[in-house]
């Protein structure tokens, strides 16, 4: 029997599912809205163009500047291109980058969000948002900040580069692994946790074998879901806090950094969690920190910090960054063990 546990569900609707882009008009309708402003990176210009003309009358404008880490300046001009455009409604069709500019506005009126959800960051299913402005990361947690529709279609993720499917799944797994752990872990969050992993365990390398594979899309999109469901469910630690401080205060690229410094954390936590950790352990060859870095390995994952650019003398800086305001681990954090994992990750050393 479980122990006594307390369990909040995010309510959103989420369609999953082949052909499921073709719902977006409908779903704008069901929410009684009218008037849309797509959004996107600048990459996904074109795409989100191509959306806003299927809307048909529903289609206000395309608005493409959505950027990494969310900047506040962006989302002051994408406020004012939102009321240029007279809408009521977003459709965020990208990743983390888009979605959270969908959610940045949505925080500031209210606006109801659509996300069509194209990488495996899991933003779209959590009512978090982080924010940049002057160089520094800042997170709210609101309900307005939860998308009210979710759409899945694996189809829209089959252009998505191996490169960035493999990161991008990496941090998938980096929510359902500190899931496992959560101090306010549940039953639920817990089997979201492990079939999440699973099914980005089978679906990822054959992503990378054949990328085009709609049934390997299909179930890593299916994971993501989980994943971003439990971290938007429960409390995430050190690793989360690590990158957290690397995206915004160094500006490294949010699924890389994930991707490179999943083992070292997962390692950093084995014994202290060794239990939660348990089943993620047995599916990664009984070791996870070790597991999850050969896993990268084969995926042609990075794998040190120093590829990203982070110079050796910043590693410092990070470490007294993590131990500042102290936050639940499972392992106390401390200094000098977190500067060891610094130099680990940085190098690309396998983890003991
Ligand atoms: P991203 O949204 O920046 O996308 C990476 C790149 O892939 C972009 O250039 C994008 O245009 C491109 N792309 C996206 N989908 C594509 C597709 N289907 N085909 C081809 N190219 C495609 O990256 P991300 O990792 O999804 O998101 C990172 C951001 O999300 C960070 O700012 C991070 O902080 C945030 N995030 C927030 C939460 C949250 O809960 N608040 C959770 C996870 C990530």
């Amino acid at each position: 029997m479980p122990h006594a546990f307390l369990y909040t569900a995010n309510p959103a609707r989420v369609v999953f599912g082949l052909g499921s882009q073709a719902r977006i008009a409908d779903e704008v309708r069901q929410l009684g809205r009218t008037r849309v402003l797509v959004l996107s990176t600048p990459s996904r210009r074109e795409d989100a163009e191509r959306l806003n003309l299927q809307l048909g009358e529903l289609g206000a404008g395309v608005f493409s500047e959505a950027a990494m880490h969310t900047p506040v300046k962006v989302t002051e001009q994408a406020m004012t291109a939102f009321d240029k455009a007279g809408a009521d409604c977003i459709v965020a069709l990208g990743g983390g980058s888009t979605i959270g500019l969908g959610k940045a506005i949505a925080y500031r009126n209210d606006a109801p969000q659509v996300v069509v959800a194209t990488t495996y960051a899991g933003s779209e299913v959590t009512p978090i948002l982080g924010q940049t402005e002057n160089g520094r990361k800042t997170t709210v947690k609101d309900p307005s900040i939860l998308p009210e529709v979710v759409i899945y279609d694996p189809e829209l993720t089959v252009g998505l580069p191996v490169a960035v499917s493999v990161t991008s799944g990496l941090n998938a797994l980096a929510h359902a692994v500190e899931g496992l752990y959560a101090k306010d872990r549940n039953p639920i969050s817990s089997l979201m946790a492990m079939e999440g992993i699973r099914s980005l365990k089978q679906a990822l390398p054959a992503i990378v074998e054949q990328p085009q594979s709609l049934q390997a899309r299909s179930d890593a999109l299916y994971g993501a879901w989980l994943c971003g469901t439990v971290l938007g469910s429960v409390g995430m630690a050190l690793h989360h806090k690590l990158c957290h401080t690397l995206g915004g205060s160094f500006d490294l690229p949010h699924a890389n950094t994930h991707a490179i410094l999943l083992p070292h954390t997962a390692a950093y936590n084995a014994r202290s969690a060794e239990e939660a950790l348990a089943p993620a352990a047995a599916l990664f060859g009984g070791e996870l920190g070790g597991g999850l870095y050969d896993f990268a390995a084969s995926l042609g994952a990075p794998l040190a910090l120093k590829a990203l650019g982070l110079s050796e003398s910043d590693l410092d800086s990070v470490a007294d960054q993590a131990v500042q305001n102290p936050y639940w681990n499972p392992r106390p954090v401390e200094r000098e063990a977190i500067r060891e994992l610094l130099q680990r990750a940085w190098n690309g050393t396998r983890p003991e």
